[in-house]
């Protein structure tokens, strides 16, 4: 007899509400009603410590996942931090 006692059933409000990708390149999709939301919760600390690691030479700027510099203009901690912008600035001149 399989255990069904996991199955969770989606209410259909939940299944309204839009997928889409995390730009911190984890290559994980996640739902959100915020149309500004990028990043699933806390990914965003993975790409702002990857950035300030380009920023320092202490990492490539290849590994700036795709995603992101696709994205970068609605990232809204680049507006804040210039460290992180001109790493993802790095980043774009090498697309
Ligand atoms: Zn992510």
């Amino acid at each position: 007899m399989p255990d069904y006692t996991e199955l969770t059933f989606k209410k259909p409000s939940e299944l309204l509400i839009p997928k889409r990708p995390c730009v911190c390149g984890c290559g994980e999709v996640f739902q959100t009603r915020n149309k500004t939301q990028m990043f699933k919760t806390g990914h965003d600390t993975r790409l702002k410590s990857l950035l300030t690691k380009v920023f320092k030479g202490e990492a490539p700027t290849d590994q700036i996942p795709r995603i992101a510099l696709e994205n970068h203009e609605r990232i809204k901690f680049l507006r804040v931090n210039a460290d992180m912008a001109a790493a993802m600035a790095k980043g774009l001149a090498l697309l």
